[in-house]
């Protein structure tokens, strides 16, 4: 049928256009999917669904009532040409509709207001439902009389919440200038105590890590850049170089197109600063100067709005404010965030100067674009599902504000304010259930990015409170969190241990606030919860088989789950699955902002050159067989060296300074520092002895998960059901026997390897724990 297929056997068609079927998102299916029919190399392909009550052959949607779960679906695609045909299949998720609970209660917002101004209110109510849990519901305020704010005093505003009879408060107190705004202003970290070093300072040689890195490193040289340029090429009608078009998400004819090349461009960018190599600053020039040749060619057509650049046109911003939903349109903003931060990173990492230029265009667009709309219009097309979905843009222009100093970029940060999520974070009550995890983890990685800039203290408590929920009620063992991409209900784990757990995504951007919260307020915590998913979910998403750029969607952690890699399905989690494993170094060292202090916040063999300061420190060993680390000193002066004492520690936390055992008191989830003036050769034994702890979940407590030190130990098996262990009462450690390798172990006939090593293997995350004589 096209020019395409005139050297193609009908096999050779039939077989194309059966991989090259995509259908989207098909894990979280809310409206009717659009099933293709007809491949491009003239395949007929025809439909048909093992569960018509989900979904009919003609992909309409039907969603399972409140209460009765998702709907799991196989659709079988017949691919057809000539004599020839094959099936795929393909398992889709339709959502459950949202339970409709009746409101119980609306909570009273207080709101501070300066004389002579108007209030904002926000936009939602937040509510308690009749099964004690909280939610938000849209709210209408009756109008301010401009009148009542001229004067010092408190005032009433009431609305109504939409669809219901109930009533929303704001007591508004109008406060006089000289009045701090905030009375929690004084208690906010404004200022970042603590900072990263780059990631050239740092050098990773343990061996786990550093074989992950490299296996990475080795997939991103192979990558073809043509193919990465070449929807951008067809979007501004330059020469696509007859370079073959990629797969899945980031195919031609799929409205995601352009996120994989902006996800390569910070993974480039983030593997030069690690090694050095001028292969890679090779590549970034080349997609940098062929990316600027893009957006000139589009800003001289006449045909797109100056400073735009993307994949596509601008058809789908239009839609977008004309309110268009999935699948009609793909969340634009996402993938303009992903460009545009794949830029600032080739200007931060590498210095491509022309990467900022590009990107400050595309900010001024971005800025001229959401400026023309009203905050109402804004609120809403953030608030349509997958389809307004912006990732982390109001991070990247805060980013770009602070890069240039340009103000509108700051401002049009704040045009992606979502009072949805962040109004009830900053009352600090726990929203979450019910929401999607990863397109929401990245708005408060934006918040972050913008507190930094703007130090207003809202931001930083819907970060720090954002936080604080989804480690302590929505995360697995692994440190990932999200079931079916969504969050649950607060608390709730074991009944949510299931084959599409742990989005990959939420976790890679979990480890970006967790860094980001931690400068500004050096808690143990943070690091603490930064290993855990450092150790056990990111190394562990990585297809080890071979330097194929593979990385896990979801993490399954049900009974005999096995993960399976994404190579060319270019989704999201194999976008930032090419950045995972170009910057584990970030976050093993940090200095306090005024360099007093260096703090080892991971144990991990590795090199830390710190220039400025004129020392050299370096990790040495194979810390997690060791259980210890022998820390080596190259330069002399005062300086505080901040050890982290995990929260796991049990069996003490030992440190020697040059053989002598000090005599620290090492509080478990604390920093130990010590104060001293440091001689070129010093050297540091630190011993960190591994026990095994049943970790059960806060909902069934006969579920729990065996950490070993911070890992998370799996039970290599088959068996779809949980596997029922029975501990040791006394010290469960005398229940897993060493098997060979210092950690792998057996219990009851199981072998049990770290996560990160049952990369192809059926495992079991989770088991039915029991103690002898119970
Ligand atoms: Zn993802």
């Amino acid at each position: 049928m096209t020019e395409l297929s005139h050297n193609m056997s009908d096999l050779d068609a039939v077989k194309a256009d059966k991989a090259g079927i995509y259908l989207g998102n098909i894990f979280t299916v809310e409206t009717d999917l659009q099933l293709p029919a007809e491949g491009k190399y003239g395949s007929g392909i025809s439909w048909e669904s093992k569960y018509l009550n989900a979904i009919s052959n003609e992909g309409k949607v039907t969603r399972p009532e409140a209460g009765k779960g998702n709907a799991i679906v196989t659709l079988v695609a017949v691919v057809t040409k000539g004599q020839y045909t094959e099936k795929r299949e393909f398992e889709v998720t339709v959502l459950e509709k949202e339970s409709l609970r009746t409101i119980t209660a609306v909570k009273e917002y207080n709101i501070q207001c300066g004389m002579g101004y108007i209030p904002r209110l926000p936009k939602v109510a937040i509510v308690v439902k009749d099964d004690g849990t909280s939610g938000i519901a849209e709210v209408e305020w009756e109008a301010i009389n401009e009148s009542c704010c001229q004067k010092p005093g408190l005032i009433k505003v009431f609305g109504t919440v939409s669809g219901t009879g109930l009533k929303a408060a704001a007591n508004v107190k109008v406060v006089s200038e000289e009045t701090e705004a905030d009375p929690e202003a004084g208690s906010i970290p404004y200022k970042r105590a603590a900072e990263p070093f780059e990631l050239s300072n740092v050098t990773i040689e343990d061996k786990v890590f550093s074989a992950g890195r490299d296996r990475d490193y080795q997939y991103l040289l192979s990558v073809n850049d043509d193919q990465l340029l070449y929807n951008f090429r067809e979007a501004s009608g330059l020469d696509t170089k007859n370079a073959p078009t990629a797969e899945g998400w980031d195919a031609p004819d799929c409205n995601l197109r352009g996120h994989t090349t902006g996800h390569y461009l910070s993974a480039i960018a983030q593997a030069y600063a690690g090694s050095q190599d001028e292969k890679f600053k090779k590549k970034i020039d080349y997609m940098i100067s062929e990316l600027g040749k893009c957006q000139a060619a589009m800003a001289a057509s006449g045909k797109f709005s100056p400073g735009f650049l993307s994949g596509y046109s601008e058809e789908q911003f239009d839609k977008l404010e004309e309110l268009t939903t999935y699948p009609q349109i793909w969340a634009p903003y996402y993938t303009l965030h992903k460009i545009m931060a794949g830029l600032v990173d080739c200007y931060v990492h590498a210095r491509n100067k022309q990467a900022l230029d590009i990107c400050t265009k595309l900010g001024h667009w971005v800025y001229n674009r959401l400026n023309r709309l009203t905050e109402e219009k804004r609120a809403k097309m953030w608030a349509l599902y997958i389809a307004g979905e912006f990732g982390g843009i109001n991070g990247v222009m805060a980013r770009l504000y602070g890069l240039t100093g340009n103000q509108e970029f700051l401002k049009a940060a704040e045009f992606f304010d979502n009072d949805k999520l962040y109004v009830p974070m900053a009352e600090n009550i726990d929203t979450l259930g019910g929401i999607h995890s990863n397109q929401h983890i990245p708005q408060v990685v934006g918040v972050m990015e913008m507190f930094l800039q703007n130090k207003k203290p809202y931001y930083y408590k819907v970060a720090k409170n954002f936080w604080d929920m989804v480690v302590s009620s929505h995360t697995y063992n692994i440190g990932g969190n999200g079931e079916g991409e969504m969050f649950r209900a607060a608390g709730r784990i074991a009944r949510y241990i299931g084959d599409k757990t742990a989005e990959t995504c939420s976790t890679y951007n979990m480890l970006k606030l967790t860094r980001d919260l931690f400068f500004h307020s050096p808690e143990p915590r943070y690091m603490d919860y930064y290993e855990r998913a450092l150790y056990n979910h990111i190394i562990a998403s990585q297809d080890q088989s071979a330097p194929n750029g593979g990385s896990t969607y979801f993490m399954p952690l049900c009974p005999g789950s096995r993960k399976e890699f994404d190579t060319d399905g270019n989704t999201c989690c194999h976008g930032t699955g090419m950045e995972n494993h170009t910057k584990y170094q970030d976050s093993i060292y940090f200095h306090s902002a005024d360099k007093s202090a260096l703090y080892v916040n991971l144990y991990m063999a590795s090199t830390l050159v710190w220039k400025e300061k004129g020392f050299k420190i370096t990790q040495t060993g194979d810390y997690l067989t060791d259980q210890a680390i022998k820390i080596l000193i190259d330069g002399s002066g005062k300086l505080d060296i901040k050890l982290r004492v995990p929260y796991w520690i049990e069996k003490g936390f030992t440190v020697k300074i040059n053989g002598t055992v000090q005599n620290i008191a090492a509080q478990v989830g604390s920093y130990v520092t010590l104060s001293r003036e440091w001689n070129r050769g010093d050297q540091l034994e630190i011993s960190t002895p591994f026990t095994f702890r049943a970790e059960r979940t806060p909902d069934d407590q006969s579920v729990a998960s065996i950490m070993y030190g911070p890992l998370v130990m799996v039970g290599i098996s088959e068996v779809d059901k949980y596997i029922e262990l029975t501990l040791d009462s006394e010290d469960i450690s005398k229940s897993f026997i060493p098997a060979g390798d210092p950690l792998n172990f057996i219990t009851g006939g199981l072998f049990m390897v770290p996560n990160f090593s049952a990369y192809n293997v059926a495992y079991h995350a989770y088991f039915k724990i029991k103690y002898a004589g119970d």
